[in-house]
Order: structure tokens, then sequence, then C-alpha cells
């Protein structure tokens, strides 16, 4: 019995009053709604003001990236230490537009994880074939690969706390989302991976989402699916009476 997880990833939309607006009207509407985690994936500029909107109510904060390093000369990064300051308790790691344009690899995103974990941030780990590689039939060792490399070294004791989002780049912002049963099947071939790697006990625990153009009116269907944990939303995430119909939803 795993905690649904809902987590919206506003990637680069929200100024601080747009973010401040939304939270005034999603902290009203889901005020004592329980059953699942809510989750907010900010930018960073909006982080602070999120926080004291969200103070009080349900949602969690999260980022969407973070660096490795405890401090040091990386102009224009943002350490571990730094958000969890601000009261983020979820930060997005190797999200495939992270992958695409800004040249983070299996070995970033593993030494990422390790620095989260260390500062008590709970990574969301990002995994997913693209087109090409669904059509040549590697979707499982895509996924296989990605996530053995996201949590090399990591103990099982600490490895519970994770979720995985498996997003497969061609249902991102297409409108095109996998069938649930699809997403289902891959989500399991995942656990069967964590389960080599860590425990079955372990693999059982950790949450594990599928996202990828997930809207109020189907997140239902996936939530209904056995492996399914929950779901990483990007543009449904944005307004404000969306996110509510996702939780509703789910
Ligand atoms: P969309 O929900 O807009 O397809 O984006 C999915 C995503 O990338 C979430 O991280």
């Amino acid at each position: 019995s795993r905690t649904p997880i809902i987590a919206g990833n506003w990637k680069m939309f929200k100024t601080i009053a747009e973010a401040k607006e939304f939270a005034m009207v999603v902290t009203n509407e889901l005020q004592g709604v329980t059953g699942a985690d809510m989750v907010v994936c900010a930018p960073f500029t909006a982080l602070a003001a999120l926080r004291d909107a969200l103070t009080g109510s349900n949602l969690l904060l999260g980022a969407q990236n973070v660096h490795f390093a405890e401090e040091g000369a990386y102009t224009g990064e943002i350490s571990p230490r730094m958000l969890t300051e601000l009261g983020v308790r979820y930060v997005i790691i190797g999200h495939s537009e992270r992958r695409a344009y800004f040249n983070e690899t299996d070995e970033t995103v593993n030494k990422k994880v390790h620095a989260s974990l260390k500062h008590s941030l709970i990574p969301i780990i990002c995994v997913g074939e693209d087109l090409d590689q669904r059509e040549a039939g590697q979707t499982f060792t895509i996924v296989e690969e990605q996530t053995r490399a996201a949590i090399a070294g990591v103990a099982a004791n600490q490895a519970a706390e994770l979720v995985i989002a498996y997003e497969p780049i061609w249902a991102i912002g297409t409108g095109k989302s996998s069938t649930a049963q699809d997403a289902n099947e891959v989500i399991g071939h995942i656990r069967k991976t964590l389960a080599h790697i860590l425990d079955q006990e372990t693999a059982n625990r950790i949450r594990i989402q599928y996202g990828g153009s997930v809207k109020p009116d189907n997140i239902g269907e996936f939530l209904a699916q056995t492996e399914i944990d929950g779901a990483l939303v990007g543009g449904a995430s944005l307004v404000p009476d969306s996110y509510v119909g996702l939780v509703r939803g789910a």
C-alpha cells in the first residue's frame, strides 16, 4: 500500500505573482483532502514565496533540479542545502528536457541522487525512452539502464524513499499519452529491476509515477493500475482548477 504521489512540474512557467495566485486557489480547494501526497515543483525563483503561500496546507514543495556539490564555484547552480533551507522536500532529477538540453547524463543524475538523499531531499528520478527507442523495441532496456545508473551505490534503506517517474519522451507535451496498460507494464519492469538491484521488499515500497500528457480526465485510468503510484504532470498542473482536478481524479 504505497501512498500515491501527484506532482506538478511547472517547468519554466510562473512568476512569483503567478505562483502565489495558484497557491491561493489550490490550497483553498484542496483543504482537508488526504490520501495522496501533493507536490508542486516550481522554478527556483518562486520557491520562497510558494513556501510561505503553502504553509499550513497539505501541499508540499518541490524543485526541478539541484547541483550535486555541497557548495563551490559553480556559477548559476543551486545546492541541496539551499533547497532544504527553503522548505523544499522533493526534487526532480534527470528530467528528459534536462538530459536533452542541459547535458544531464546518467552519471550526473546518480551524483544528484546521492547528494539529495544526503540532505533528506526526496529525488523524483525521471526515466523514459524516446520514439525511436520505443519503435526499436528498446523500452525495457532503456528504462532498466537509466534506473540502474541513477541508483548505483544507493543503500536499500535509503532507496525506499525514492520516487521514480516513468516518462516516455514521445508522450511529453504531445497530448499523446501512453495507454495505462502499457505504462503499467513498463513500470512493472522498473520495479522488477529495482528488486534485482535492491531487494523485493524495498522495490515494493518505492513509488513509481507515470508522466506524459496526464490530464484530470485520464489520471484515473493510470492510477487504477496496480503498478502506477501517481503522476508527474506538466501542462495540466499549471492551471489551478486543473491541478485540483488531477488530485480529485486520482
Ligand atoms: P506534460 O504533462 O505537459 O505532457 O509534461 C510531462 C512532464 O514532462 C512532466 O515532467
